[in-house]
Formats: C-alpha cells, sequence, structure tokens
C-alpha cells in the first residue's frame, strides 16, 4: 500500500497502528504520537521541522519536498522553516490532513518510505544525533493560575488560610501577561536572578541574589490560529485554534516577587527565564486523554461555560544536585494536569473575551499543577512551607529551595492500557549568580 492508497477507515489513535520503526513499548513517542520539533541535522547549520518517532526525527521538510505530505508548494515550503509558526497558522483541517498523512507514511504496511532505503536515510536521523532548537517563535506568554490546591496553598503561605483564596479566583481564570522573550528551550542553563528583596518587614529592602529560587511545574497550550484586536475565542472554539501541548517549568524567585508582586503582580521573579520542552504534542494526539475536569462552584458565568474537559497527563519533577552521580535524581512531585480547577477552553476565552488578540506562537501556560495529596505540589515552596522546612535528598543534601549546580527535570505522559503518549522532558542548571560589577 502506498500512502495514496490511504483512507480514514484507520483512524490514528487505533491500537492496531504500529510503525515499520520499531517503537520500544515505553518510548515517549509512538506511531500515535508524532509531535512536531525543530532540529538540525548532523553537519547542517539550518533548523526545519521533524516530528519525533521511537528514537528517531522524521525530517518533514525531506518528506514535503518529494510531494509525499500534500501537493501545494505552500505546504511544501512550511517545514523548511525553523519554527512552526507558519505551519500552524494553516489550521485544523490542514493540521489532520497533515498528521494523517505523516501517520500513512510511517505505518508497517506503507512501502513509500519503508521499501525505499535512499529516501529513508535522508527523512530519517537518530535523535541522539540531531540538536533540537526551539520549536515555535513565541510572541506573547500568559501564564494562568489555575490550580485551586497551589493558590490555596500559596495563598495561605502569602496571606494566611483565612484569605488563601482571593474572592474573584473561583469566578475568573487569574492570569498575568509573561515575558515571552525569556523563554528558553528545554537544556538551556540560567543565572539565579539578583534583585531586590526584603528579607525582614522590619527593615529596609536588600539587594543580591534569590535565596529562594524555585521550579514551578505546569503545561503550556500553544496557540496555532490568532485572532484580530476586538474578536474573541468562545469555548466551543478554542480548539480551533490551539495547535498542541509542551511542557512549562516557571522558575521563580520567591524572594523577590513577595517583595515586589503587589499591587500588579509578578515582574523580575519570573522573567528572567521560562523552559519548555522541545516537542509540541498535538490536541489531536491528546484526545484520547481527556476526561471530566474537577466540578466548579460556583457555576461560572456564560462565557465561561467549557466542556470540561482536562487532559490526564502525569506529570513528575525530580532534581539532580551536583553531588549526585549521573542519571540519579530525587523524585519531589507526582502529579497531573486533570486536578486543574479551570480548563484550557475557559482560560483562552477569558483571554480574548474583552478582544485582546492572540497570535500563532503565543503560549499560555496553566499555572502551577498542584494535586491534594503532599507528594503532588508543583513547586518547592509549598512542599517546603515557604522554605521553613527542608526536604532531604538521598545524597544527604538538604534542600529548602534550588542551589546553584541543581538541575530540575520534569517528565510529562498520558497513558492507557493500549499506548502511551509522551512529551520527553524539560530540564535546566541553576548556575551562580554574575554580580553587578559597581560603577
Ligand atoms: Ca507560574
Amino acid at each position: 500500500m502506498t500512502h495514496k492508497d490511504s483512507s480514514s477507515k484507520h483512524s490514528s489513535s487505533s491500537t492496531s497502528l504500529r510503525s515499520f520503526i520499531e517503537v520500544a513499548p515505553n518510548s515517549d513517542f509512538p506511531i500515535q504520537n508524532l509531535p512536531y520539533g525543530a532540529f538540525i541535522p548532523k553537519g547542517s547549520t539550518a533548523p526545519r521541522i521533524g516530528v519525533a518517532i521511537g528514537d528517531f526525527v522524521l525530517d518533514l521538510s525531506v518528506l514535503a519536498n518529494e510531494g509525499l505530505l500534500g501537493d501545494e508548494a505552500r505546504i511544501q515550503s512550511y517545514f523548511s522553516d525553523p519554527v512552526l509558526n507558519r505551519f500552524m497558522e494553516q489550521g485544523r483541517t490542514v493540521w489532520q490532513t497533515t498528521r494523517n498523512r505523516i501517520t500513512e507514511l510511517l505505518r508497517s504496511d506503507c512501502s513509500t518510505l519503508r521499501d525505499n532505503p535512499a529516501l529513508r536515510s535522508r527523512a530519517l536521523s537518530s535523535r541522539e544525533s540531531v540538536t533540537l532548537s526551539m520549536p515555535i517563535r513565541v510572541g506573547g506568554y500568559t501564564d494562568f493560575y489555575s490550580s485551586i490546591d497551589h493558590a490555596r496553598n500559596v495563598g495561605t503561605l502569602f496571606r494566611g488560610a483565612e484569605n488563601a483564596l482571593n474572592p474573584n479566583w473561583r469566578h475568573i481564570p487569574i492570569g498575568y501577561d509573561g515575558r515571552a522573550g525569556s523563554i528558553v528551550l528545554s537544556g538551556t542553563n540560567l543565572l539565579r536572578p539578583l534583585g531586590q528583596t526584603r528579607p525582614s518587614d522590619d527593615a529596609p529592602p536588600t539587594f543580591g541574589p534569590s535565596k529562594a529560587l524555585d521550579f514551578e511545574l505546569e503545561v503550556a497550550f500553544v496557540v496555532g490560529v490568532g485572532t484580530h484586536l476586538g474578536e474573541s475565542i468562545p469555548c466551543s472554539q478554542v480548539n480551533e485554534h490551539v495547535f498542541g501541548i509542551v511542557l512549562l517549568n516557571d522558575w521563580s524567585a520567591r524572594d523577590i516577587q513577595k517583595w515586589e508582586y503587589q499591587p500588579l503582580g509578578p515582574f523580575l521573579g519570573k522573567n528572567f527565564g521560562t523552559s519548555i520542552s522541545p516537542w509540541v504534542v498535538t490536541i489531536d494526539a491528546l484526545t484520547p486523554f481527556l476526561v471530566d475536569a474537577p466540578q466548579q462552584d460556583p457555576q461560572p458565568m456564560e462565557y465561561l461555560r467549557s466542556a470540561r474537559q482536562v487532559f490526564d497527563i502525569n506529570l513528575e519533577v525530580a532534581i539532580r544536585t551536583e553531588k549526585m552521580d549521573r542519571g540519579a535524581s530525587f523524585c519531589t512531585t507526582r502529579s497531573n494536569s486533570k486536578f486543574l480547577y479551570w480548563d484550557h477552553q475557559q482560560q483562552l476565552a477569558h483571554h480574548t473575551i474583552n478582544g485582546c488578540p492572540v497570535a500563532p506562537g503565543d503560549l499560555y501556560a496553566t499555572g502551577t499543577i498542584s494535586g491534594p495529596t503532599q507528594d503532588s505540589l508543583g513547586c518547592l515552596v509549598e512542599i517546603t512551607k515557604g522554605g521553613k522546612q527542608t526536604i532531604t535528598l538521598p545524597s544527604g543534601e538538604e534542600r529548602r529551595f534550588l542551589a546553584d549546580g541543581d538541575t530540575v527535570i520534569m517528565r510529562g505522559w498520558c497513558d492507557n492500557s493500549e499506548f502511551r503518549i509522551g512529551f520527553g522532558e524539560v530540564t535546566g542548571t541553576i548556575l551562580p549568580a554574575v554580580q553587578v560589577s559597581k560603577a
């Protein structure tokens, strides 16, 4: 069978779906996933678009130039771009047609690629041999605050248990506009930020490296199709605009944040760096993992009435210190995006209800995803109760917050009895602060 014989009778989520490429059962990237990323093959300097399959990257620019992804020259050029933006802008019909074509080409019973060694060697690279680059050009970045357990825990630390949830919290998906320019790819090292803090309420503020550096476990939705100023996106239309999901670590300097956040919200405590995972997992791949969202009380306003479904994505955080063996790490958190109180339809509907435009490549993140139990807390400030408690690592080291040299590793995956859809990892290492020389 060639790809031209393809028919829609094979669903891309079918359990019988198999690739001619061997994929280990515990791989994040079976044929049912096919996440998009940008990569530079060995010996090249030009990023292009590919999908991950098992231990390989499939170079879509090669397939497109062969005319295997559609006849239009327009479509063929998208995959030679260094980022996904132009492809994402085409909308759901193009996304689904392309996904179906790629699936077909990778199927075990499709000979087009399988039986063409010359094409296969040009189109497939081992993932180990390539350099991954930023998959999207991020124009705008919004961070929400949609986990009720996180909001309650942090609110208790900052304002006391009686004022933990602000009066607006159950009515509005709370968010703030973050800094798109400091969003970085997994693997990027970050300097410990300098800033103003006020260690004591009875003393003047001080300046220096943050002493309360933290991670935040989040996922972020990638906007594919944008809107114009004045337009809004109703909940029922959100999936026409959202291309996929990445893991996101919203690094946070709690001492800087605590001193600066009132009255306008997070600023320098957040915008020194935000890390994302390199593979954009599509909404189409994740649809089998939608589950009912938690009940909302009170019922939200009309414009926030969504399908009330959230993604059942297992999420994990681990820390590796400089003293630990390579490959060793300590798991701090096991959480799940199904705990989110506000879902991604409500977030984007709220974001645009006033006519605020969104653009291809915009990211909107969920906010820290904590669950109801002690082992499911999505950041250190919750785990250590604001730094009052310590966690002891297997190396004997103790942590209240992150130390220089610590690497944070976040992973995400969906699993059912039939297949696994994984995100890979988002990692980052904290480097010592660079002191500002005195003028
Ligand atoms: Ca956050």
